[in-house]
């Protein structure tokens, strides 16, 4: 678990600017959601959190540190993609324990957080399967349970529910909230779809063309809008 903050982050793309200057604290523990329409920066800023993409002005905090140097395998985070790449050769067991073997994780250690892991996310019984065995939803689940093993103290979630139909949406998005209360871990969790905004969230956080258009619990964004971009995308029909 860890807090986190952004102060005044950038990005440019060569002459393009994405990302404007954009501030936020995220609470210990805290659901965020990024929302807004495609292109408006969410993978991007994501990605600087993580420390897979430089970040062109500004700072990255995690627990009061500037981060904006740490590679990304020091920042103690895991990040849940939209396409979940598994290795396919692989059983899902071994997809679980492969990142903490690398990491030279002693084995009985290893075979505890799997099995956590497995027990959290309900798929024991698919431990020996390879991918190409899975449904789509199981595989998502396999993907989560590569980012839970690793203990990471935030979770960043690029629109992983995106490929999925809509019941295995829904029952995921249960999934995920369980998850969050079990853990107790920072989530941040990118989407554009608005149902998954509102029932997920602490607190959602609107972007717009690499500006935050407003902050807020579901509650307050749905009920008081600042302005009919945000009403648009969250508010109540006026
Ligand atoms: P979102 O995830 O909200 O759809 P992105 O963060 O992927 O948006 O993209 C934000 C903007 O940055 C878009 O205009 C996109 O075209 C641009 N962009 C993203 N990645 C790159 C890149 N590697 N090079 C140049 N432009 C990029
Ligand atoms: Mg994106």
């Amino acid at each position: 678990m860890a807090d986190l903050e952004l102060r005044q982050v950038v990005k440019d793309f060569g002459n393009l600017r994405v990302i404007h200057g954009i501030d936020l604290k995220i609470d210990h523990g805290e659901f965020i959601v990024f929302v807004g329409p495609s292109g408006c920066g969410k993978s991007t800023l994501l990605r600087m959190i993580a420390g897979l993409e430089e970040i062109s002005g500004g700072d990255v905090m995690i627990d009061g540190q500037v981060v904006n140097d740490m590679p990304a395998a020091r920042r103690e985070l895991a990040m849940v993609f939209q396409s979940y790449a598994l290795y396919p050769h692989m059983s899902v067991r071994k997809n679980l324990a492969f990142g903490l073997e690398t990491m030279k994780v002693p084995k009985p250690e290893i075979e505890r957080q799997v099995k956590q892991a497995a027990d959290i996310l309900q798929i024991n019984e698919l431990l020996d399967r390879k991918p190409g065995q899975l449904s789509g939803g199981q595989r998502q689940r396999v993907a989560i349970g590569r980012a839970i093993v690793r203990e990471p103290r935030i979770f960043l979630f690029d629109e992983p529910l995106s490929n999925l139909d809509a019941e295995l949406r829904m029952q995921m998005r249960v999934e995920i909230n369980r998850l969050h209360r079990r853990l107790g871990s920072t989530m941040v969790f990118v989407t554009h779809d608005q149902v998954e905004a509102m029932t997920l969230a602490d607190r959602i956080v609107v972007l717009r063309a690499g500006r935050v258009e407003q902050v807020g619990s579901p509650l307050e964004l749905y009920n008081k809008p600042d302005n009919i971009f945000v009403a648009g995308f969250l508010g109540s029909p006026r």
